[in-house]
């Protein structure tokens, strides 16, 4: 069974086709920039050359269409039509407190979603329309959306409640909702597997610390609370968003520097964290070289970054009761290991201990506490596709049972 793993953004499609009967991935790429004239298309298979064009491209219909293309070309082609295609898999970001799993998507699912994307203005219209793009394009393919906050469902009324008037919640669905759900979920299973326990005999705390970093407190296989909220604004200080702030804060911005919301939001998600306080960059790679060029902004913007991400780390230990392993995982927790080090560096206190040998690594499986360390500590590259397309096949295997 052949599965296309779609995740839209505003711009940008990025897709995986991948072989379920053994899980090998058939070929992967991503268009950047649609809607531009000098939109970018990647496409790569194992076994050849990368291929990569510059050419306008109006929208999602037309990009599938170009994937879709591809996939059955002579030269570049892992399918010999697009019959192979027995199902699609998308990424969705918000699924509100209407999906705790994922979901086959029928028009009711696709009224929910728009509903959902009352609170996710950002982030579901480009799912969506990836998803009615596929509908168009393949409209016998079943398609099931995998949403990033479905995993964070699980949370206790305690954790994800705001200190508002309750009507927020209950008239408008203000709540902290949480993301990377998928990541989180798959990183926890993992490490379990390599520990070669069960996730019910576990307390994990998965930092997911890329571009946008969330870390979550897992307990017996279960999100009991985690850093982002009602957007993926708060929580820890990112690349560019700003994390948690006082919320007066916003207002009193918005009189001295006389700006709109609007223009403190776009402030608040694209000027801020690491970028906002270094003045260099919002890659952490970037920002290491500054700080060890002696730039004391660079040098402080990493300094916040690993300070929050350990108080996070203590503030899930407390909730949990102690944790079992903490895990690393995305662009930074899987290849920073300077990263790595500067957040451990402290966490002693719980029966941490990191091995500086083992934490030598990038993008490995690979325990990196030292022999008997009481708290584990792992890094474990993510694999969101892998997970979009095992719910996908568990799915919609059984509807073929029932002959869909
Ligand atoms: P996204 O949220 O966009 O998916 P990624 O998970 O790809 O983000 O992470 C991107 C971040 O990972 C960038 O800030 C980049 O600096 C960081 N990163 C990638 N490689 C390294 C590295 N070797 N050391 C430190 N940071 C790294």
């Amino acid at each position: 069974m052949n599965v296309l793993v779609v995740n839209c953004g505003s711009s940008s499609l990025k897709y995986q086709l991948i072989d379920m009967d053994n899980e090998a991935v058939l070929a992967k790429g991503q268009f950047e920039k649609i809607g531009a004239e000098d939109a970018i298309f990647t496409h790569k298979r194992p076994d050849a050359e990368k291929l990569e064009r510059v050419e306008p491209i109006l929208d999602h219909k037309q990009a599938l269409k170009i994937l879709l293309d591809i996939l059955v070309d002579a030269e570049f082609g892992v399918i010999s039509s697009m019959d192979e295609i027995d199902a699609v898999g998308h990424r969705v970001v918000h699924g509100a407190e209407k999906f705790a799993d994922s979901v086959l998507i029928t028009p009711a699912v696709m009224e929910a979603l728009e509903e959902c994307a009352k609170i996710a203005p950002l982030h579901n219209p480009p799912n969506i329309q990836g998803i009615e793009a596929c509908e168009a394009i393949m409209p016998k393919v079943p398609q099931v959306a995998v949403f990033d906050t479905a995993f964070h469902q699980t949370m206790p009324a305690e954790a994800f409640l705001y200190g508002l008037p309750y009507e927020a919640y209950t008239e408008l669905g203000v709540r902290r909702y949480g993301f990377h759900g998928t990541s989180h979920k798959y990183v926890a299973q993992r490490v379990a597997e390599l520990m070669g326990k069960h996730m019910s005999d576990l307390r994990i705390i998965s930092c997911h610390l890329g571009n946008g970093s969330s870390v979550s407190a897992i307990k017996a296989g279960r999100s009991i609370d985690t850093s982002m909220g009602f957007t993926p604004l708060s929580g820890l200080i990112m690349g560019t968003r700003c994390g948690d702030i006082d919320p007066a804060i916003v207002p009193f911005l918005m009189d001295k520097w006389d700006m709109t919301y609007h223009e403190i939001d776009a402030i608040m998600n694209k000027k801020s964290g690491v970028l906002g306080i270094s003045g260099v960059s919002n890659d952490f790679r970037v920002i290491e070289e500054a700080a060890e060029e002696g730039n004391k902004r660079a040098q402080l913007a990493l300094d916040m970054f690993h300070y929050k991400v350990r108080s996070t780390i203590g503030a899930y230990a407390a909730v949990m009761g102690g944790v079992d392993v903490i895990v690393f995982t995305a662009g930074i927790g899987e290849n920073g290991i300077g990263n790595r080090d500067a957040i451990c560096n402290g966490l002693e206190y719980l029966g941490t201990r990191l091995d500086r040998e083992r934490n030598n690594v990038r993008g490995k499986e690979t325990e990196i506490s030292v022999e008997g360390s009481k708290v584990k500590i792992f890094v474990v590259p993510t694999n969101e596709e892998i997970m979009i397309a095992r719910d996908t096949k568990r799915i919609t295997s059984s509807l073929v049972m029932k002959n869909w």
